[in-house]
């Protein structure tokens, strides 16, 4: 089948929409099962060299990497800073 909107190179996973007709819900139901998050959203974001798989804390130690490469003030970061002004 095909599947534009997929990013993911893995064509032999029997998940990726290529080899069905059910679009997404195999590739999410496998992620949710495992903590794991889907390739598309890991190139959008750029997966961190530090990264040892595609779990959830893989996941969000690639944004936060991203926005410090980026120069940005990452996420952690922000929401530290905006508690401890709000319990100043
Ligand atoms: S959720 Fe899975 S199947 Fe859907 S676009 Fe992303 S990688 Fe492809």
């Amino acid at each position: 089948m095909k599947a534009d909107y997929c990013s993911c190179t893995d064509h032999a996973c029997p998940f990726h929409p290529v080899n069905h007709d059910k679009g997404c819900t195999p590739c999410i139901m496998k992620n949710q099962q495992e903590r794991e998050v889907p390739s598309c959203l890991f190139k959008m974001v750029g997966r961190s060299e530090r990264c040892e798989g595609y779990y959830f804390e893989d996941f969000a130690l690639s944004v936060v990497d991203a926005q410090r490469a980026a120069g940005q003030v990452d996420v952690i970061a922000a929401a530290d800073a905006a508690k401890a002004a709000a319990e100043e």
